[in-house]
This record gives C-alpha cells, structure tokens and sequence, in this order.
C-alpha cells in the first residue's frame, strides 16, 4: 500500500495515539540508500514546484506538529532542500504576541497561508491553539472546544481556494523523546536547542497525547488530511513526508499555462 494510503487518518476514525508504532518503517526491510532516494524526490518536486508557480493557480500548505524534539526543524531542512527557495515560505509559530491575542486565533495563521503559485510551511500552527492551549488550561475548555469546527471550516474555505493541505503529525515515542533530550545535553553542538520548557513539558506527555489524539480524530477530513508518520528513525519520517508531498502534488495534474499569442507568428529582430 502506498504510504500516502498507509499513513493517512481516515476521516471519522478515532485515533488512539497508542495503537500507532513510532518506530515501524513501512515499505522499507532495511535502510535505504535515503540520501539517493531524496535526492530524486526532491528533483521532482521542484519540478512540480515550477508548475505551480508557473500555472499560478494553486498553493500547497504542508501543516507540521509534533511533540517536543519531534523533528519538525529536520524535516524542513532535509525533505525542502532542493526546492526555489523563493517560492516557499517557512512561517514558525511561537507564543502569540500581545497584537495577535488581541485577535481570534485564526488571524495570524491566515496571513502566513501561501499564496497561488506557492509553498507554505507551517513549524507549529494553528493546531496549538486546540493542544498547548488545552493542556495548559490557556483558554476555557468551552472556548478551545468550538475551535475543531473552526479549524474544519477554515480549512474547508482554503481548499476551496486552491490550497491543497497536507499535515503531517511527527510521532515519536516517549523513550526516543527521552534519547534525543539526552543528546542535546550530551552534545555540545545541540546544547543550544534545549530549553528548560523541554523539560518541563515531558511531564505532560500523556495530556499532550490526549489532545493530539482528539485533534487528528476531528480535524482529520476528506479536504485537509492528517498523517501520523512514524518518526523515531528520521531517515523514514523524511522519507515518507517526500514521497506524500510528492504523491499530492502528481495528483494535482498542473498544466502549464497556454502562452496569450501565439508564438509561431512572433519574429525577433
Ligand atoms: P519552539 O517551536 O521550540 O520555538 O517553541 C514555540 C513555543 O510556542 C512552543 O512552546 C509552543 O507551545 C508555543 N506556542 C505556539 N503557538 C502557541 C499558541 N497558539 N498558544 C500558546 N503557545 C503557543
Ligand atoms: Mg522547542
């Protein structure tokens, strides 16, 4: 089975993060030669990339979440590598600043949705707001509840714009968490990357599991699907999140443009 089929949450499926192994590496008995294969992935999706802008009708949102140390940054760096990087838009979400709580929650993420002919990518999004929100009691329950019809019907009004969303949750298990905190400690060249928040955070583990759950149960829709990639081995999460982008943007049978005269009539002098 292809993996854009395999790692899909099928619409009304209720997730439980449990049953999904974050350390499988579907379709692959041993590991590749990944660089080669990403290599070729990355030819081709700039090709289609080229396409997009070209025919300027379209965009493709690529939605990114994981839990802490997840590898959101690495899989930009290792499956966007190769691509126009003037056509693509990395947009990171952090705590919202005092101007973007003044808005809804939706306010700044549709800023950064990219526009026809290009390539967004969302580290973190507006998920957070239905997962750190709710972990962390940062708004009433009865406020975060409505937000997963929200998020269904925003995303809904995109697509119907020409966005074609794909997101992509990072699962990794508790114990790699634990490895790669470890070696951020250990290694002087990632110290930088950890946080106290890191730490912090881990305690809340199960409560973050719950809330992912919950999210890519009710937002994962015919229009805007979910994918769970197993992500322990890095070289398969980056695998699989290539060949699902690569998949989506071939099935969107992009043409390019007529030229608006014809060109057997022009001479150049
Ligand atoms: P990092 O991605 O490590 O730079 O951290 C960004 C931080 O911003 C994370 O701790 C997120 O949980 C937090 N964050 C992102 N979006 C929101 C949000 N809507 N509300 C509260 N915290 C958020
Ligand atoms: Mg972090």
């Amino acid at each position: 089975m292809r993996l854009v089929e395999k790692l899909r949450v099928t619409p009304g499926r209720t997730v439980k993060l449990g049953e999904y192994e974050t350390d499988v590496t579907p379709g692959f008995k041993q590991k590749p030669d990944v660089d080669e294969i990403l290599r070729e992935t990355a030819a081709k999706m700039a090709e289609l990339q080229y396409l997009m802008f070209a025919e300027n009708k379209r965009s493709l949102l690529i939605v990114l979440q994981a839990m802490d140390t997840g590898g959101k940054d690495g899989t930009i760096r290792h499956v966007m590598t190769g691509l126009n990087p003037a056509g693509v838009q990395v947009t990171s979400f952090k705590v919202p600043s005092e101007l973007e709580r003044r808005h809804d929650f939706l306010w700044r993420i549709h800023q950064a949705v990219p526009p026809r002919g290009d390539f967004g990518i969302f580290n973190r999004s507006h998920y957070e707001d239905v997962i750190v929100v709710r972990v962390h009691d940062l708004v009433p329950r009865e406020i975060w509840k409505k937000r997963y019809e929200t998020i269904n019907q925003f995303e809904r009004h995109l697509v119907e714009n020409d966005v074609t969303i794909l997101k992509f949750f990072l699962h990794i298990s508790r114990a790699e968490q634990k490895r790669r905190i470890q070696a951020r400690i250990d290694e002087p060249t990632k110290c930088w990357k950890l946080s106290p928040a890191d730490f912090a955070e881990r305690k809340f583990w199960n409560d973050y599991q719950e809330a992912y759950a919950d999210a890519l149960t009710k937002c994962s829709t015919p229009w805007a699907p979910w994918f769970i990639i197993p992500a322990d081995r890095k070289w398969f999460r980056n695998l699989a999140v290539a060949e699902i982008m690569l998949e989506t943007l071939q099935s969107l049978k992009m043409k390019f443009p007529k030229a608006s005269f014809d060109p057997s009539k022009l001479k150049l002098r």
